[in-house]
């Protein structure tokens, strides 16, 4: 197998200097196509960047160096493109032959030269307003895959779609998911010899996770690999899946309301050609307490609960379950293993080691043989409070029991919390530097068991926990400090070692993907609307341009007739942007949304248009007359199945319109009309009458009402200043 595919690389380091003298190269029909040859050598084809990690080992790191520590002081604005969606931005372009392709916020994709910028085409799937309310984390999508001719998109609504690379028209389509259910795909997806691999998201909402194969050709599903079981395993199941249910009371997965356990694989994948492998990172349980998905009589739930939080090894070609590495058995903390896989060889203890690395939501950063899922080391590269490490016999977490919360215990201080100590967005290597580049935060969360809880599995979150906390004083002084304790940092990691070599402290908590390039570079977009490259072995910010939008996206770097360019898609949002920051927003100004594609060469002279003013509508809200009881049912069903677009506290992130500025809020009847009617359902605001009574919904407009009078007399605290 490796010297097949050596043989390739040459061939196809060959074949990309001379483009047209590609299509005398076996399995290569024309010259712009893109086939296996090409994808294995990505490494080696500095100019582009075909796949999502920029090479199947998902590095993500550059060998270009026009554009290095000596010289990024003059790198400036070349071009940039408005996009027409003002949702979270998180999209990986693809640059093949001088043309970018980027995905955006609804899943649309936009092509442009990547010179010019001069617009080329673009695509719109058309994803119904209404599929908002199925996604956990903003109508995001992180991008595209290439094979032949062809591009390669996940929609919101859980459909695959093929593209012509030349004009955007739709090839085939095919739908991946139940639409019934609430499956999403935000990921990019993934191809093997011709097979598109794509997983999906849901497991806050009760789906049973999978990623499945598709032919490039014609959209077949080829094969699927469910992550966890559905309580119905017989001796005909496939191996694996028996050997998981032994894992789970499966009463619950089984019964008529099965919560679907959930295991989404909704991002990462990366795949080794040499052992013919590809490896998918498994997200967490549905519902997140385990106490609810998989009965124990402690009252915490039992069993490891596979594969939740694993990052799991198949056959690309048939599906075929090959080893997994649990990252947090028996995960309840939303502790997703979807976090981005990379694939490196390094020198460990004197031999070479093929390994697998990942800073999993759960804080410790991972090495495994990426050959066996051997576990090598593991260590917290941010501050743990769940396990005091990770036995190196077993490749557990050594758990601290307080940790854990029962159906009806007191309530968890964990951390890192839900966001996790690194989330979806990518990390970057530098081989020269051995440091893996991680994007990582410091954020706990109060899980609180949701006493009764029942699932619906019909619309909003599926937790079993209570994640907002009713009782938090309205006081600017202690949202500060709530604020204060939530930090971004991107922090210079070293695999072998197990520890930090550097690290950078960001305005906030949620901040972009990374690119590292042999320049001597790390690129990274934060909160703080900046866009900066630091040195890759120092962490000294060597160059910043204001964005004027938070940037969550990973940037990109590619060349045209040898000038080098550097990319990122700007663009506030994503779960953070949408729903979390309550407490930061309420102590700051919110983060802007302007989605652009910025696009940077050396000598660049393009200036931004000014920004526009950020419009805020008076707080002005309507007496707050509604009674203790009613303010407590309406901040129990807002923390159910409004919390997560709307924000934790009814603070709106900018995002979508801000409820304590609503002028809804004045009329019984019109507030009921929306959420009870669904009259703005093209906008995402579906009607919430299957799930909530006309009194539930009421309850929450005096909830909100309640919120937004104590915010506007935090307003006046802050104003007297
Ligand atoms: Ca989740």
């Amino acid at each position: 197998m490796l010297r097949v595919r050596r043989e390739f690389t040459m061939a196809v380091t060959a074949c990309l200097v001379g483009v047209a003298g590609c299509s005398q190269e076996p399995g290569s029909n024309s010259g712009d196509r893109v086939r296996a040859e090409q994808l294995l050598a990505a490494g080696e084809d500095a100019a582009n960047w075909i796949s999502h990690g920029r090479t199947y080992s998902e590095q993500r790191f550059s060998p270009l160096k026009a554009v290095n520590t000596n010289n990024v002081d003059e790198l400036g604005l070349t071009w940039f493109a408005d996009m027409d969606t003002a949702r979270g931005q998180e999209a990986t372009p693809l640059v093949i032959d001088g043309k970018i392709y980027i995905t955006t916020a609804w899943s649309k994709v936009k092509a442009y030269n990547a010179a010019t910028g001069e617009p080329l085409w673009d695509y719109d799937p058309e994803v119904p307003g209404e599929t908002a309310v199925k996604a956990c984390c903003d109508t995001v999508n992180r991008g595209l895959a290439t094979w032949g001719d062809r591009l390669y998109l996940g929609t919101l609504d859980g459909r695959l779609v093929a593209l012509d690379r030349d004009t955007g028209a739709v090839e085939w389509e095919t739908v991946t998911v139940d639409q019934e259910q609430n499956y999403t795909i935000t990921g990019a997806p993934r191809i093997v010899d011709g097979m598109v691999i794509i997983g999906n998201g849901g497991a806050e909402f009760g789906v049973r996770g999978y990623v499945a194969a598709y032919d490039a050709d014609d959209g077949d599903e080829l094969w699927r690999f469910y992550t966890v079981p559905n309580g119905k395993e017989d001796d005909a199941s496939p191996d694996y899946l028996q050997a998981a249910a032994e894992t789970w009371n499966t009463d619950v997965l089984a019964g008529d309301t099965s919560i679907g356990g959930g295991g989404t694989a909704w991002d990462s994948m990366a795949y080794d050609p040499d052992l013919d492998l590809l490896y998918i990172g498994v997200g967490n349980g549905s519902p997140w307490n385990r106490a609810y998905r998989s009965p124990g009589e402690d009252g915490t739930g039992e069993g490891d609960n596979l594969y939740l939080s694993s990052i799991v090894a198949v056959r690309p070609k048939t599906g075929e379950y090959v080893w997994h590495y649990q990252t947090t058995p028996g995960e309840t903390w939303d502790f997703t293993a979807t976090q981005h896989i990379m694939l490196a060889d390094m020198e460990i203890e004197g031999k070479t080691r093929k390994v697998l690395m990942q800073a999993p939501k759960n804080g410790f950063f991972y090495v495994l043989d990426r050959e066996t899922g051997e576990f090598i080391s593991g260590e917290p590269y941010v501050p743990v409070n769940w396990a005091s490490g990770i036995d190196p016999k077993t490749g557990r977490p050594i758990e601290i029991a307080e940790a854990r919360v029962d159906i009806t215990g007191k309530p968890a201080l964990v951390t890192p919390g839900a966001m996790g100590g690194h989330n979806w967005h990518p990390m970057a290597y530098h081989p020269d530097e051995n440091l893996v580049y991680i994007p990582a935060m410091e954020a706990a969360l109060l899980y609180t068991p949701a006493k009764n809880w029942k699932a619906d599995r019909a619309i909003g979150w599926n937790l079993g926990f209570r994640i907002a906390t009713e009782d938090l004083p309205s006081d600017l002084n202690f949202r500060r400090e709530v604020a204060g304790a939530i930090k971004g940092r991107l922090i210079a990691w070293d695999p072998v070692k197990q520890e930090q070599r550097w690290s950078v402290e960001h305005p906030g908590p949620w901040n972009g993907g990374v690119l590292a390039t042999a320049g001597g570079l790390v690129f990274q977009g934060n909160s703080g609307s900046a866009f900066n490259a630091f040195d890759a072995q120092t962490g000294e910010i060597l160059w910043t341009f204001a964005a004027q939008t938070g940037v969550v996206a990973p940037p990109v770097t590619y060349s045209v007739d040898g000038e080098q360019f550097i990319a990122v898609l700007a663009g506030w949002g994503g779960t953070w942007g949408l729903g979390g920051d309550g407490e930061i927003i309420a102590a700051q100004a919110p983060v802007r949304n302007i989605s652009r594609l910025l696009v940077f060469k050396l000598g660049g002279a393009i200036e931004l248009p000014e920004a526009p003013d950020f419009e805020t509508l008076p707080l002005d809200p309507p007496a707050d007359k509604a009674s203790a009881e009613t303010i407590a049912l309406g901040f129990d069903k807002y923390e159910r199945y409004c919390l997560a677009c709307h924000s934790a506290s009814a603070v709106g992130s900018g995002l979508i319109p801000d409820l304590r500025r609503s002028g809804a809020l004045e009329s019984r009847s019109v507030w009921q009309s929306i959420v009870h009617d669904g009259i703005l359902s093209a906008n995402g605001m579906v009607s919430f009458k299957q799930s909530l009574s006309p009194e539930e919904i009421e309850a929450i407009r005096g909830y909100v009402i309640h919120r937004a009078n104590e915010d506007k007399a935090m307003d006046a605290q802050r104003k007297a200043e």
